[in-house]
């Protein structure tokens, strides 16, 4: 069950780009796969048993720590 932490973006770079709000305590989105993402700065659980496909490309503002988190690649 590999666990990955996101990469954090500057707020600047997400400009344009749509960015999913997670919420603390509930991971954004669960089920399907088993792969977890984790926030790159607070390790809040943003994406928890995921399918790789469902994080591919997602840009999730933490509701904990408030940092922008993107996928970090790992093909
Ligand atoms: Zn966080």
């Amino acid at each position: 069950m590999p666990q990955f932490d996101m990469i954090l973006v500057d707020p600047e770079q997400a400009k344009g780009v749509e960015v999913e709000d997670h919420t603390a305590g509930t991971p954004l989105r669960e089920g399907g796969g088993d792969e977890t993402y984790r926030c790159g700065s607070c390790k809040t659980k943003l994406l928890v048993n995921v399918a790789h496909h469902d994080a591919h490309g997602a840009v999730i503002k933490c509701g904990k720590c408030g940092k922008i988190n993107t996928e970090p690649h790992h093909h």
